[in-house]
């Protein structure tokens, strides 16, 4: 039996290389066309205002969390409210503009719970950062209405939302409709893989302008369009800001390109996928699949589990050459966020008892049957030996 693995990134190889051989061909692999390509191909996608594209999703999150405390005159240990369950760069981007992470605790879709949001707010806080773990929308349109009525900014950490789409009042919007600013990524293990790569995605265009000189170190015209330009003076530019070099290049865009041409049929076949996990689990009561919410078309970048003895139960699998994931430990329980700790048990036990099942294109449904078959299996030996 081969190895079955968490994700393993497919891409269109051939069609790849067609759209990196024009950037090699023309000489132009940095910010430049393809960059502007992708972000327009971007937009025209999700139907989103404004588009940035960057060199990853760290990068993009800290940009938004930025842009929002500049032109909120935000001040040092200002709160953002966010979630424990998440990979680090969200809270890090936080922490970079040296803001206070505060933890609210997740719901049964291991989002952002609404009712403890609103219990958290201070006169401090001055934004919500909600994840859409696994390309859920948990209850983000609540988040969005809590957010609106006490003013305060959201930001949407949409790295695993690449073509999630969602319904609003009949309309059917994507991901980061709503939100002050949604920041994608196109990480290698994410559902729309290049190698490296994200997308800031501001409501307000004056933002998107900002956010762009920052992005090239404070830098306000960037190479391509100075070259663009008729005039004598076009190697003369301006140094507003102390900015970072955070755009992304037009090789990584090439990539974007292609995945994004295929980004809906290959997300239909996670959540076809999905469904086959979801039959084999129906009625075990314990491996308890993690719910999508209702009136959403989930990217399912992620199928989630929880189960007891997540550990020992991963060590099995293991054996088995069945290696899946953990999506995410609660983040207070690392030193650096350990002024949270203990303050949001759903999240900790979700963190102890939650698994990322094997989900990726080169699967097929028999390959998810025998991985879907072998945690049951295990979690039933575990049960009929009194979970010794
Ligand atoms: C992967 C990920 C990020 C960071 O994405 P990069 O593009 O690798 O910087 C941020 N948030 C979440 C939830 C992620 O899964």
């Amino acid at each position: 039996m081969s190895a079955i693995h968490l994700f393993i990134p497919h891409y269109r190889v051939e069609e790849v290389l067609g759209e990196i051989r024009e950037c090699l061909e023309t000489g132009w692999t940095g910010l430049g066309f393809k960059t502007l390509a992708f972000e327009q191909a971007w937009r025209k996608y999700t139907g989103l205002p404004h588009a940035h594209f960057v060199s990853s999703a760290t990068a993009g999150l800290h940009l938004a969390v930025r842009q929002l405390k500049e032109a909120g005159g935000w001040r040092a240990d200002d709160e953002v409210i966010t979630s424990p369950l998440t990979f680090v760069s969200t809270n890090h981007a936080i922490l970079y503009e040296n803001l206070r992470p505060v933890f609210a605790d997740v719901d049964e879709y291991l989002c952002l719970d609404p009712a403890s949001v609103a219990a958290r707010v201070t006169p401090r806080t001055r934004a919500v950062c909600f994840v859409g773990l696994g390309g859920n929308v948990g209850r983000f349109p609540e988040i969005s209405e809590l957010c609106r009525r006490r003013g305060l900014r959201l930001i949407l950490d949409a790295a695993h939302m690449a073509g999630t789409w969602l319904e609003v009042e009949g309309e059917r919007r994507h991901a980061g409709w709503g939100a002050d600013v949604a920041v994608f990524s196109f990480h290698a293990v994410k559902n729309l893989p290049t190698a490296d790569g994200g997308m800031v995605c501001f409501s307000d265009g004056a933002l998107d302008r900002e956010a762009r000189k920052w992005s090239w170190l404070g830098i306000n015209k960037d190479t391509f369009s100075r070259t663009q330009s008729s005039t004598a003076y076009r190697w003369r530019y301006d140094v507003e800001h102390v900015g970072f070099k955070y755009h992304g290049n037009s090789v990584m865009a090439a990539m974007g390109l292609v995945g994004l041409r295929y980004l809906d049929e290959d997300n239909a076949v996670r959540r076809r996928l999905s469904a086959v996990y979801d039959a084999e689990l129906a009625g075990q009561a314990d491996v308890l699949p993690v719910p999508m919410a209702p009136e959403c078309l989930p990217a399912r970048h992620l199928y989630q589990v929880l189960v007891e003895a997540r550990d020992e139960v991963m060590a099995t699998l293991n054996e088995q050459e069945i290696f899946p994931g953990v999506h995410y430990r609660d983040n207070t329980e690392y030193p650096m966020y350990s002024h949270g700790y203990g303050t949001c048990p759903h999240a900790q036990q979700a963190g102890h008892r939650v698994i990322s099942l094997p989900l990726h294109l080169v699967l097929d449904d028999d390959d998810v049957r025998r991985v879907a078959r072998a945690l049951v299996d295990i979690v039933e030996a575990r049960r009929i030996l009194g979970r010794s």
